[in-house]
């Protein structure tokens, strides 16, 4: 095993003698190291020192929670090298992509800190003369959440930052494929002050365990899951008995669309963007493309000739730009996929169609149809179908002719035909003329199957705070 950092943000690792969970890199194989596992009464334990623990957090003035905030902030930032090749250790995607969500996942500290200070209620005019109305927000109590693979770090801290400005204590079971990263984050919040009942990272035996603790003790007041429309499925049903608060950030099936007047140099770059960062595997990547017909040809020219541009490899070397996937089930669904639609009258329109190990170079497919399994699946990976299309009407019932509804994005330049697409999409987010949207300034967040609440903006705050109505009578 070699160095993984320089910092002593890995102090929590042990060896495999304990219970333990071991971290391999999907680029090498290699093993990483092994993450601390609990039993099932720790975590209970873990859950009572979080209900403990948050009862003196939420008497702490919003001020002083800020202050805590910004300096994990700070400390975040001053680590960002260590933490950005660790988590393309783990995870694989490209240093300068895990360098860049080190950032994205730190304005999230940063923001929520801010906002922390500003969770006013109201004074509402009463209905009559003897009464007064005032609202004030509250934090729910103990949060927890269950987070991915594909963003270890800011998927925690855009739950955690918001749970802790509002006064909540938080627990998370990060993903098995990327715990390090988890690990390393909440470390560096204990330097800076947070106390760490207040914020704990937990592994259990096996994920479903750990989420039927999260959905049925009674101190746990809040889940916010990410991940899976099938695993949050499972979780808002178990969730369902104790009527346990929920956030879910779902599945994706992300049209990207191309009108005949946009500027396709620009879709093509766009395009890039939002199709191959983490190598296809976010759940706001364009998942279908969809491309007028009277431009189809161009596009599909200057797209594969950007995409054949692309270096697959171990995401620490210099250069490269799309990583291995996540594991070998990822890797062989991208490619059964792939080849159905071949099979079903697709072309590649790339030079490249091959794969070594769990690196997928990128593909490009044309003469795609809308009804092919590789239109209405959550792709993962490196491949981009593009279908052709002639009318606006017949283009809006396709891009909403799904159970999904987190991502969308178009290319146009005509001003009315932005406002009408922009509002007939039945996606929680669109891009116009931008591929990539995601900031800790603007509501994150699905439609439909994609999920239910939002993250980021003003709105993140309000998922981890309840409001109270108080009727002063008898004045
Ligand atoms: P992905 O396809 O991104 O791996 P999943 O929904 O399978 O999405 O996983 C997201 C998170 O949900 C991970 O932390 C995983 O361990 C967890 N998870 C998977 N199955 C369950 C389950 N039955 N109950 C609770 N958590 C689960």
């Amino acid at each position: 095993m070699h160095q993984i950092t320089n910092s002593d943000l890995l102090t929590f690792m042990v060896s495999k003698q304990e219970p333990a969970l071991a971290v391999n890199n999907p680029a090498t194989g290699e093993l990483l190291g092994y993450a601390p596992i609990l039993q099932h009464q720790q975590i209970e334990a873990a859950v009572e020192r979080a209900h403990q623990a948050q009862q003196a957090w939420a008497k702490l003035p919003a001020k002083s929670r800020s202050q805590l905030l910004n300096k994990w902030y700070h400390l975040l930032l001053d680590n960002q090298d260590d933490l950005a090749r660790l988590m393309t250790l783990e995870q694989g995607k490209p240093l300068a992509e895990a360098k860049g969500e080190v950032l994205y996942g730190a304005s999230f500290v940063e923001w929520f800190a801010e906002e922390g200070k500003r969770t006013y209620g109201e004074s509402i005019p009463a209905p009559s003369g003897d009464k007064r109305i005032v609202t004030i927000k509250q934090p729910v109590g103990v949060a927890s959440a269950i987070t991915p693979w594909n963003f270890p770090i800011a998927m925690i801290t855009r739950k955690a930052a918001p749970a802790l400005a509002a006064g909540c204590s938080f627990i998370v079971k990060p993903a098995e494929l990327t715990p390090l990263s988890a690990f390393a984050v909440a470390e560096l919040a204990y330097q800076a002050g947070i106390p760490r009942d207040v914020l704990q990272v937990v592994l259990g035996e096996d994920a479903a365990q750990v989420g039927a603790i999260f959905t049925s003790h009674p101190l746990i007041r809040k889940l916010s899951f990410t991940g899976s429309t099938r695993v949050g499925r499972i979780l808002m049903e178990q969730s369902a008995h104790d009527i346990k608060r929920t956030s879910m950030e779902l599945g994706g099936n992300a049209p990207f669309i191309v009108f005949d007047d946009a500027d396709i140099d620009a879709a093509v770059q766009g395009a890039i963007a939002s199709k191959f960062r983490n190598a296809g595997q976010t759940c706001v990547c364009a998942n279908r493309f969809y491309v007028h017909s009277s431009v189809y040809d161009e596009f599909i020219e200057k797209f594969a000739a950007q995409v054949e541009q692309l270096n697959v490899g171990n995401g620490l070397e210099e250069g490269v730009n799309v990583g291995p996937v996540i594991s070998q089930t990822a890797r062989d669904n991208i490619l059964a996929l792939v080849e159905r639609a071949l099979e079903q009258g697709a072309e590649v329109a790339t030079k490249r169609i091959e794969h070594d190990g769990l690196f997928v170079a990128p593909v490009v497919l044309k003469n795609v149809c809308h009804d092919m399994e590789i239109v209405s699946q959550e792709i993962f990976g490196p491949v981009a179908p593009v279908i052709a299309f002639d009318s606006d009407e017949q283009l809006i019932e396709m891009a909403n002719d799904t159970i999904y509804g987190l991502a969308s994005y178009f290319y146009s330049q005509n001003i009315a035909r932005v406002w009408n697409v922009a509002e007939a999409l039945e996606y929680g987010m669109v891009g116009i003329n931008e591929g990539i949207i995601s900031t800790e300034v603007a509501p994150f967040g699905g439609v439909k199957q994609s999920g239910i609440g939002r993250e980021g903006a003003k709105q993140g705050i309000d998922e981890y705070m309840n409001i109270k109505y108080l009727c002063f009578g008898g004045l």
